[in-house]
C-alpha cells in the first residue's frame, strides 16, 4: 500500500473541526487581484463554499476590486490615487466606475456559486448596502471624498438572508453621512461584518502566501505586538495594511481566528479550516 498523509487520528481531527463550525459563521473576503489573476480561483472557491455550506456553515462573501477599478479608471482617464496604507480615497467621479466595476464582480462570484446549484444573496443585485460608513479624515486639500470606514452594519438584515439559507454576496461600499454611496477597504468591511455577525472565523484571501517578514519569509503566527512593530517599520506596507490591521481589530473584537492565505493554493479554505496545520498567516491573540 502506499504511504499518505492520512490517518484515522487525522481523520477524526477534520471530521471533529467541521462538526464544531455547524450553525457558525465564516466570513471570507476575496480579494481583487485573485479574481483578477486566476480563471480557476472562482470555481475552486466555490467548490469548497458549496462544500462548507452543505456542511451547515452559514457563509459571507465579501469582495473588494482592487486591480479592475484601477484598469477601469486608467481607460476612463480618472486618477484616483490609494493612500500609503492601501486605502483608496474615492471621488464622485470615480465612484461611478467603482459602482460599475463592484457590481460586475459580485455577479461573477454569485455566477460562480449558482453554478453550483448553491442559493446566493447578492447586495449588489439587491441594490441594498448594509453598513455606514464614516469618511476618511485626512485627504489632501481640495479632494471631495467618498470613502472611508466602516462603523455600523445591518446586521439583523444580513443574519435574516443567511437564516433564509442563502450564501452572502457583498461587496465593500456603504452609506455615507448624507446616505450617498461610499466606498470602503474589502478587508475593513470584511473585519465590520464578521464582528457584527459574530463570525467564528474571518478569512482573508489574497495574492500572496500570507505576511512575509524583511527577508520575504512568511510568518505562520503573527502576535499583535510583532504586527504592530511590522506596520511601524514598513515591513508590511500597501494593501496589507488594512489586512493586518482588520485582523488586529477582530481580534480585540472577539473573534476568534483571523487568517491571511494565499486563495490560489488549491483547496486552502477547506485546509484552513479542517487541519491544525492551517496555511498562511494566522494572527493570534499572545
Ligand atoms: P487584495 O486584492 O487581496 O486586497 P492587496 O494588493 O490589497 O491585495 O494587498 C496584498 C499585497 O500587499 C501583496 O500582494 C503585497 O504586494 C503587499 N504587501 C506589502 N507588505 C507585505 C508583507 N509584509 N507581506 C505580504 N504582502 C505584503
Ligand atoms: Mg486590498
Amino acid at each position: 500500500m502506499t504511504k499518505s498523509d492520512l490517518s484515522l487520528e487525522r481523520i477524526a481531527e477534520m471530521m471533529d473541526e467541521l462538526a464544531a463550525y455547524a450553525g457558525q459563521t465564516i466570513v471570507i473576503k476575496i480579494g481583487g487581484n485573485s479574481i483578477d489573476e486566476d480563471p480557476d480561483f472562482l470555481p475552486s472557491m466555490a467548490e469548497q463554499v458549496e462544500f462548507l455550506q452543505s456542511r451547515r456553515i452559514r457563509l459571507v462573501l465579501v469582495h473588494g476590486g482592487g486591480p479592475q477599478i484601477d484598469r477601469a479608471l486608467t481607460e476612463a482617464g480618472i486618477q484616483s490615487p490609494k493612500r500609503a496604507d492601501g486605502r483608496r480615497p474615492t471621488t464622485a467621479a470615480a465612484m461611478v466606475v467603482v459602482e460599475q466595476v463592484m457590481h460586475a464582480i459580485s455577479r461573477a462570484v454569485a455566477n460562480a456559486l449558482e453554478k453550483r446549484g448553491c442559493r446566493v444573496y447578492t447586495a449588489a443585485s439587491a441594490n441594498r448596502l448594509f453598513i455606514d460608513v464614516k469618511p476618511f479624515a485626512n485627504v489632501p486639500d481640495g479632494l471631495e471624498n467618498l470613502a472611508g470606514r466602516p462603523t455600523q452594519v445591518d446586521a439583523d438584515d444580513l443574519r435574516a438572508e443567511l437564516d433564509r439559507g442563502n450564501i452572502l454576496v457583498l461587496h465593500c461600499l456603504g452609506r455615507g453621512p448624507e446616505q450617498q454611496v461610499f466606498n470602503t477597504n474589502a478587508d475593513d468591511y470584511a473585519m465590520a461584518v464578521a464582528m457584527a455577525l459574530g463570525a467564528r472565523r474571518l478569512m482573508l484571501a489574497t495574492n500572496i502566501k500570507g505576511v512575509l517578514d524583511a527577508n520575504k519569509m512568511l510568518i505562520e503566527r503573527l502576535s499583535p505586538t510583532t504586527a504592530r512593530a511590522l506596520i511601524a517599520n514598513g515591513t508590511i506596507s500597501g494593501g496589507m495594511i488594512p489586512k493586518v490591521e482588520s485582523a488586529l481589530c477582530a481580534l480585540e473584537g472577539g473573534v476568534d481566528g483571523i487568517v491571511i492565505i494565499d486563495a490560489h493554493i488549491k483547496w486552502s479554505l477547506l485546509g484552513e479550516i479542517l487541519t491544525h496545520k492551517g496555511f498562511g498567516t494566522l494572527l493570534a491573540r499572545e
